[in-house]
């Protein structure tokens, strides 16, 4: 095995007993970066300087032994809407081409204090509206498994560069799906915490109140490593929570035994694709046998929430796209007034799944359809959110798919946006609800794509999700399967 494929853990210990060194492993995975670069397209900026000089501190860490942690030395990947100081962010938009925040993410700063390299910042789609990657405007970012799938969306070149090895680990962010949709798409693990789990401080906004960040990984483990590190209030996102956070990596390793799991009967319907419902059933098979206890449980409200999410989140990107102006940030196109020059940056510097968000937004919560729209979503959102409440009165945990299917071709889905916005149909109640939940490896498809396990918990109890997950990781081995990197 070569030292670019290994785990995060795995490679931790290698590195505290001295046996590498952060430099060597950070010049190797580059190079395997760059080799695999053109065919996989994960990175919008590769950030090859920065990523040495981080790697050279990291070193001086381990041979002083002062701040050590799992992450100090190992190379990662970040989404392209973190900001990140003096290296440019862009939100894959032609809108912020060039920008180079004066300041880093609350969560760039707990990894660069934790001895983290930055290896690049990851393709995604523009500002995080999509599910395929495919509305970035710089590049088109392929599945490692098959060249000719999309890697899925938003967070399409993190999960791009874990699965193709270019990266140990990565960030992403999830607003309706965009951690764990990719991350099933990819063959890894993905966590979208609870809502104020992770600081959103410095992450570019889609929509503020269901945004969250979270860590994309080769395993589970690798994923409580990443949780250790950027969980935990930040007093500079007054969202975040001032909850204790425990050791997830102790944690996870906790026994199942009597866990209660519950299955929503709507996230199994007669139209799910019949291989992921059957893996997605001997996955929940494999829970019972580590002595997990299965429920039917129901959902009542999830058939709205793809419609609520669609009022929502378009709303509140209308508001926060409303700073690029060509004042402030980015893009400026010139015109004979103000007005004019507002209007031809914003037709000029978004492309049309952003224009078309922001067209919904502003209609939505146009005065004489606020109440219609906007005030409707907001109460179904609270029925959404109740039914979770109620469900976990009952159970620990709830077990789904993550995706009704394994990944598509490119332009497959670009045509009807309606068809695009259902990849999301069993990962968007969980952003309305605000809790949080994990996806993992559970098949394979006949065609070599892999299928994903979701498990969603109760708030802030993302230690339930990382044992769950652990113990049933522990039991296959999914997750050592690697992609072709070929084209089909
Ligand atoms: N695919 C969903 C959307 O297009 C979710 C995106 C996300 O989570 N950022 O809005």
């Amino acid at each position: 095995m070569e030292l670019y494929q290994k785990t995060i853990h795995d490679i931790a210990a290698h590195l505290k007993a001295k046996k590498l060194s952060s430099v060597e492993l950070t010049k190797a995975t580059l190079a395997h970066l760059k080799a695999v670069e053109p065919k996989v397209q994960s990175f919008i900026t590769v950030t090859e300087e920065t990523a040495l000089a981080q790697a050279a501190e990291a070193d001086k860490k381990i041979a002083s032994g002062t701040n050590v942690t799992p992450l100090t030395g190992i190379p990662l990947g970040i989404k392209d809407l973190l900001c990140t100081k003096g290296v440019q962010t862009t939100c894959a938009s032609k809108m912020l081409e060039g920008f180079k925040p004066p300041y880093n993410a609350t969560v760039v700063e707990r990894l660069n204090a934790a001895g983290a390299v930055m290896v690049g910042k990851t393709n995604m789609d523009e500002f995080a509206m999509g599910s395929s990657t495919e509305t970035s405007y710089y590049k088109k970012t392929k599945n490692p498994w098959n060249l000719s799938c999309v890697p899925g969306g938003s967070s399409g070149g993190s999960a791009s560069c874990v699965s193709a090895d270019q990266a140990f680990g990565s960030l992403g962010s999830d607003t309706g799906g965009s951690i764990r949709q990719p991350a099933s798409l990819c063959g890894i693990v993905g966590l979208k915490p609870t809502y104020g789990r992770v600081s959103r401080y410095g992450l570019i906004a889609f929509a503020s109140s269901l945004d969250q960040i979270g860590p994309m990984t080769k395993d589970v483990e690798d994923c409580a490593l990443m949780m250790n590190v950027i969980s935990g209030h930040d007093e500079k996102d007054s969202t975040s929570a001032d909850v204790a956070v425990p050791d997830y990596a102790v944690e996870m390793k906790k026994s199942i035994k009597g866990l209660k799991i519950g299955i929503p009967k709507e996230f199994f319907p007669k139209e799910l694709n019949p291989e992921v419902s059957e893996a997605v059933k001997k996955a929940i098979e494999q829970l019972k046998s580590l002595g997990a206890e299965v429920h039917e449980i129901s959902l009542p409200h999830s058939p709205y929430s793809l419609a609520a999410y669609y009022v929502l989140a378009p709303s509140e990107a209308s508001s926060n796209l409303a700073r690029y102006d060509g004042v402030r940030y980015g893009l400026r196109v010139s015109g004979e007034n103000i007005v004019e020059m507002y209007s031809k940056t914003r037709a000029a510097g978004f492309g049309p799944e952003v224009k078309r968000r922001i067209m919904l937004g502003t209609y939505a919560l146009y005065s004489g359809y606020y109440d219609a729209y906007y005030l409707k979503a907001l109460k179904v959102r609270r029925l959404i959110k109740q039914d979770y409440d109620k469900a976990f009165e009952k159970v620990d945990v709830i077990v789904t798919p993550t995706v009704p299917n394994p990944a598509f071709k490119f332009g497959e889905k670009t045509d009807n946006p309606l068809t695009m916005y259902l990849e999301d149909i069993f990962t968007i109640s969980i952003n309305i609800a605000g809790v949080p939940a994990l996806s993992l490896p559970c098949g394979i498809s006949k065609t070599d794509l892999p299928i994903g396990l979701q498990i969603i918990g109760k708030p802030f109890d993302e230690a339930a999700l990382l044992k769950t997950a652990y113990a049933y990781e522990q039991s296959t081995d999914w997750h050592k399967r690697k992609p072709s990197l070929k084209e089909s």
